[in-house]
């Protein structure tokens, strides 16, 4: 593809309105957004109204003025992103902890089955999560095996099957709905970790079936660094599945300040703590922006901009870690390389912010609301330029971040 040819298809992108929401940095192009997602212009003043006048004027009265039902508002509307009722979504600490409260939950469902089934090179806080819920519920144990061997681990002592829609490091997709049926058949409830997900691809949780969820709300939904995440439980197990961290968010009367636990009905038992509200205005006002998005559209272009990329990528000759297929993949594209972390510091000191994934991966984000076609023409440009120069091999650009 040429500029000319990019610039033609930026010209007809259905989505380009949405870049001007975002304040994107002069002489940078962002490709990172599936790591954090940049800041929706409406974000500032909803964040400054949150400190100036709900908190500053209205004070304690704003609990009662929209606060106190932020995290059920938010989730209503992440649940039109990804396939759910709004009263099966809610907004709740981090994804981490998220995956602590379900994963505990259901190894404690069916006193039967012991065992949770994930995959080998999960995101690791999954992994360090399901090792952490195992070790609080008696004779549970992890069984962590390679994607190929998840299958055949998967038996009549699987309590739960831990899965992340797509892969972090390679944007491999796992078809939910058919793992979701191998699931059942062996009586095992599923969870979905949606954290490159939501924003990403069309999710429909209904529609497979799907058990349990956990998605991030500062990736592609941008709801600002460490927003607050979200989970989901179907319907028909919400009152058999009770939170592990049973505070008083959580109660069915948190102002009756009773001494017992009862947990509320619905999702609001998935309350541990007083939510911040200062964190809920920045996921609110990122979450807003996806209201009337064409989901179709952001599939669409997503693809299309892979395609480009994957192109770039062949010519020069770097290894492509992420399938073909755009139906089993996610929304942004890997390559191999055994310099790839001086690559990306390469890139980002030309302002092309992609990242780094150890040991081997470059990572690059494509997110069709405010990237375009030009946007990967001039990344690729870069590339092809650190590459071919060696500007890469700059001693500087070997030295390690804290944050990759
Ligand atoms: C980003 C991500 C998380 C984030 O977890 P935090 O608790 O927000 O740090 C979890 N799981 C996956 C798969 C992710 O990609």
């Amino acid at each position: 593809m040429t500029r000319d040819e990019a610039r033609a298809r930026d010209a007809a992108d259905p989505l380009r309105g949405y870049r001007d929401r975002f304040a994107l940095p002069d002489g940078v192009l962002y490709l990172d957004g599936n790591s954090l997602g940049p800041l929706p212009r409406d974000a500032a003043p909803a964040l400054a109204d949150m400190a100036g006048r709900q908190w500053g004027e209205r004070l304690i009265r704003s609990w009662n003025e929209g606060w106190i039902d932020a995290p059920q508002r938010i989730g209503g509307k992440i649940a039109a992103l990804i396939g759910a009722d709004p009263d099966e979504v809610i907004v709740a600490d981090s994804t981490s902890v998220n995956l602590f409260k379900l994963l505990v939950a259901a190894l404690r469902h069916d006193p039967a089955r012991h065992t949770i089934v994930s995959e080998t090179g999960n995101f690791p806080t999954d992994l360090h999560i399901a090792e952490g819920a195992v070790g609080c519920v008696a004779g549970a144990r992890l069984n962590a095996v390679a994607r190929g061997a998840i299958s055949a681990a998967i038996d009549g002592d699987t309590a739960v099957v831990l899965l992340t829609h797509v892969h972090y490091k390679t944007a491999e997709r796992f078809d939910m709905a058919s793992w979701t049926a191998a699931a059942h058949a062996a009586g095992a409830l599923t969870l979905w970790d949606l954290s490159h997900s939501v924003g990403a691809v069309p999710v429909d949780l209904n529609a497979a079936g799907a058990d349990l969820a956990v998605g991030c709300g500062y990736k592609y939904l941008n709801g600002g660094p460490g927003a607050p995440a979200f989970l989901f439980v179907a319907r028909r197990l919400q009152e058999r599945l009770a939170s592990p961290l049973s505070g008083w968010m959580g109660h069915a009367a948190p102002f009756d300040f009773a001494d017992a636990y009862q947990p509320a009905s619905g999702m609001k038992r998935w309350l541990a703590g007083t939510p911040s509200m200062l964190a809920m205005a920045g996921l609110e006002a990122g979450v807003d922006l996806w209201r009337a998005v064409d989901q179709q559209a952001v599939a669409t272009k997503s693809a299309a901009l892979f395609d480009q990329f994957a192109a770039i990528g062949a010519r020069l000759n770097l290894e492509c870690a992420s399938p073909a297929n755009p139906e089993r993949r996610g929304s942004h594209i890997s390559f191999r390389h055994p310099q790839a972390y001086a690559l990306c510091q390469a890139l980002i000191a030309r302002g092309v912010i992609g990242d780094f994934r150890d040991p081997d991966i470059l990572r690059f984000g494509l997110t069709p609301l405010y990237l375009g076609f030009e946007d990967v023409w001039c990344a690729g440009s870069i590339l092809a330029d650190i590459l071919t120069s060696g500007a890469f091999r700059d001693p500087a650009f070997a030295q390690r971040n804290a944050v990759t």
